[in-house]
């Protein structure tokens, strides 16, 4: 009986939902990544904070998820225990202009309940595919808007399960990074956003008139982590990339899109070996077509 055992059958002694061997590919929106040993899912904090008081006496370091949007996951799987809220057990509560929302919310599943209270700020967000936490941890943004422009505190849990509260000032949000980005072992529980009121129906025209530009122009019939590199200073990672004529190169199973160059996708069965080539390759021509040094906003877990 190693330490994973001993912390599978402490889930058991307090129910905590885990999952043996689990394929990442069913936890990410690649649809690629080899298993977990170990795969929990607390239904709420209190438990959470347990299994994670729990793992750090055990000297297990705990990787945390939320949908499994931005990430790429090695094909080996993941050697550290992996922690995420089940979405279907978050709640979401109204305090006058401020929805105050547990991390694993989907974060679609919040633009909904933000546009039938007739509240506004949040559509943006509308069609990001992630939850609440990993928008908060990749401060998320589109057409305009970013997390950072709603919220107003989030609450953690540290790696010993103690709770803590941070305000909007404190959270350094900024292009897709937060104050989580560099504290990787807390764990986002909560956090309130603040919105305004609005019309419930320029809210929805609004939220459809977005998604409806995703869909013209991103490859949503294909699996794929949205855009795999961060916009460069001054440019669009996109525009280098189809500008190099590399729309439609492949790796194995994994290719430029053809329809929206800055989306790796995965084409055909691709492994993670064959994303992260395509990913080295694609960097390599832009070096040397452009100049421009693309980093990945895709967060490869191994
Ligand atoms: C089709 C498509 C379109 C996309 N469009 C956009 C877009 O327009 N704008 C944009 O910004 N992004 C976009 N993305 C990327 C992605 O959806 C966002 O980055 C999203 O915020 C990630 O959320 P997630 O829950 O999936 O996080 P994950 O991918 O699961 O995790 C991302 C990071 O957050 C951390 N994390 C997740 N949850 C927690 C938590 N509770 N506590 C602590 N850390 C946590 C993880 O450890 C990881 O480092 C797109 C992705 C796809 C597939």
């Amino acid at each position: 009986m190693d330490q994973f055992d001993i912390l599978a059958q402490y889930c058991e002694q307090i129910g905590c939902p885990y999952r043996v061997q689990e394929p990442m590919s069913h936890h990410t929106t690649f649809k690629i990544g080899g298993p977990a040993r170990l795969f929990l899912s607390p239904e709420n904090v209190e438990t959470a904070a347990a299994v994670l008081r729990k793992a750090h006496q055990l000297e297990l370091s705990v990787r945390f998820i939320g949908k499994g949007s931005d990430l790429l996951v090695s094909d080996r799987g993941i050697s550290q225990v992996v922690l995420a809220f089940n979405p279907d057990s978050a709640c979401m509560r109204l305090e006058e202009e401020r929805i105050i929302c547990q991390s694993g919310a989907s974060l679609t599943a919040v633009c909904v309940f933000a546009q039938k209270q007739g509240l506004t700020g949040l559509e943006f967000a509308y069609g990001i595919p992630g939850s609440l936490g990993g928008a908060i941890f990749m401060n998320a943004g589109a057409y305009g808007g970013e997390m950072k422009d709603v919220l107003e505190w989030v609450e953690y849990l540290d790696e010993e399960g103690q709770l803590h509260h941070l305000q909007k000032e404190k959270l350094e949000l900024s292009y897709r990074r937060s104050f989580f980005t560099s504290h990787p072992k807390f764990l986002i529980t909560a956090a309130c956003l603040q919105l305004s009121k609005g019309d419930k129906a320029e809210i929805l025209e609004k939220m459809r008139d977005l998604k409806a530009r995703r869909i013209a122009k991103q490859p949503l019939d294909y699996p794929s982590a949205g855009s795999t590199f961060k916009r460069p200073e001054g440019n669009y990672a996109s525009a280098l990339i189809d500008q190099c004529g590399l729309k439609g190169l492949r790796v194995g199973g994994a290719m430029v899109s053809e329809k929206h160059a800055g989306f790796v996708i995965n084409y055909d069965h691709a492994t993670c070996e064959d994303v992260r080539e395509l990913i080295r390759q694609i960097q390599e021509k832009v070096k040397e077509q452009t100049g421009y040094q693309l980093e990945c906003e895709v967060q490869y877990l191994e």
